[in-house]
């Protein structure tokens, strides 16, 4: 069977997969980053990992890539990695094309991944639809008339920072009071922390501190589950700060639909309610029906996207 090299690298961990033109995965591996060292580290183990796959017999035709961090689109270049040392204006592209000999595509993930979903998840059948990936940041990806947009700089659809709280908490991008600085995986975990200081509400999360020295954001849905009073606070809070950006977004762009995926944003509760919300309070109420419905490829939606950038890239749309 025919297939492209589907590679996700994010912060903690980088994944390949063969992938056909329909979609179906033929080969998948998962290793960790070594997140000190950034690209000096991971740079020759992909090359290493391809060279085994190719020895294996698989002869992908053309590699995708979905990498957690700014790229310039038309310059295929790495800007830089919020996360990893070594990533400003690398040349990743170039560097695995001029090794394999093969055309290589890459893309910020957050686009890549609105590809996946668009192309072969929940986005199937819509011409125009927002995606967030809600999980340790929120990145964004934006599908207008059937294409990825991605502004002049190749910077934009970064939907995790529209700004919703005035001077509110500083985000990972400088600015204050973005979407990410309330909704990320990484600020829910913070809230909880800060919520445990003030309250005076009997909560489990205390108990959860208390024993492992830390709260995360998986510890704050746990208790959310349970019924804890301040879990749903925090919780509660944060749809509703993730409901003014989608509003915000909303009245840019007028999607079809929109699509959430991501560890937070696929977290049981997380969709739940915001289609609704989103519907009573857009401007003209009662004229559109914009459905928030959840991202159907699970964590697979970038190296779904990045499949597609390679196909495409071979002029087989
Ligand atoms: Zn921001």
């Amino acid at each position: 069977m025919r297939t492209v090299l589907a590679i996700d690298v994010g912060g903690s961990q980088y994944r390949l997969a063969l992938i056909s033109k329909k979609g179906e995965i033929t080969f998948h591996h998962r290793g960790k980053t070594q997140r000190e060292q950034g690209a000096i580290w991971l740079i020759p183990r992909l090359i290493e990992e391809i060279e085994q796959i190719k020895s294996s017999g698989y002869n992908p035709l053309a590699i995708g890539v979905g990498f957690g961090g700014p790229v310039n689109y038309k310059a295929q270049q790495i800007l830089a990695s919020l996360h990893a040392p070594g990533w400003d204006q690398n040349n990743l592209s170039e560097i695995l094309s001029a090794h394999f000999n093969l055309p290589v595509t890459i893309d910020n993930d957050g686009n890549v991944g609105a590809l996946g979903e668009y192309h072969f998840g929940a986005g199937q059948g819509v011409k125009n639809m927002l995606y967030y990936t809600v999980s340790t940041g929120v990145g964004g990806g934006v599908i207008l008339n059937g294409e990825s947009w991605r502004g002049h700089h190749s910077q934009g659809a970064e939907l995790g920072h529209l700004p919703v709280v005035f001077n509110g908490p500083i985000c990972t991008c400088g600015y204050r009071g973005c979407v990410e600085s309330i909704c990320s995986g990484l600020s829910i975990a913070r809230q909880a922390l800060e919520a445990v200081e003030n309250t005076q509400i009997p909560t489990s999360l205390r108990a959860i501190l208390n024993k492992t020295g830390d709260l995360t954001a998986k510890d704050v849905f746990s208790c959310y589950y349970e019924g804890d009073k301040v879990a749903q606070q925090i919780i509660d809070y944060v749809k509703r700060v993730f409901v003014s950006g989608l509003i915000g977004a909303i009245n840019l762009f007028d999607p079809e639909a929109i699509v959430i995926g991501g560890g937070v944003g696929l977290a049981p509760g997380f969709v739940d309610g915001l289609t609704e919300q989103v519907n009573e309070q857009i401007m003209i109420p009662g004229r559109r029906q914009i459905p928030c419905v959840r991202g159907t490829l699970g964590d697979n939606s970038v190296l779904f996207g990045a499949a597609k950038l390679a196909w495409n890239s071979l002029g087989m749309e």
